[in-house]
């Protein structure tokens, strides 16, 4: 059976989803699927060897990742421009 990705009622500007209530496999709870409630999954199924089955995250958006977003095709300045003695 797939971990389930339990999903807490939305806020009022979000759509609605339906949370699963009978749904009895938790052992342990997360709340907040950002990357520190991700983050902490991972390490339980990894480190601790708890089946990701029985790991519950409860998130209230209607997305993973929290703050965490990717941009795609967007220049990306990693580097200050160079001084005019480099030209
Ligand atoms: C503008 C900006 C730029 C950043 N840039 C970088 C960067 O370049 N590199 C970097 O390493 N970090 C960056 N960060 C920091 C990074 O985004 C955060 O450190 C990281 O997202 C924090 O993760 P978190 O899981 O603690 O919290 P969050 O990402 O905030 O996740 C918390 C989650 O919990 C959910 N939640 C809250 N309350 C409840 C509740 N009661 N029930 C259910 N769910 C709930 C929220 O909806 C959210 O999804 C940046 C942050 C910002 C704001």
């Amino acid at each position: 059976m797939s971990p389930p990705l339990m999903l807490s009622p939305s806020p009022p500007s979000a759509p609605p989803v339906q949370v699963p209530t009978n749904y009895t496999g938790c052992e342990t709870t997360i709340v907040g699927g950002g990357a520190g409630g991700l983050y902490t999954a991972f390490r339980l199924v990894e480190d601790v060897g708890q089946p990701a089955a029985s790991i519950c995250i409860f998130e209230a958006d209607s997305r993973i990742g929290g703050r965490i977003w990717s941009l795609r095709n967007q220049v990306c300045h990693t580097r200050p421009p160079k001084s005019r003695r480099e030209r």
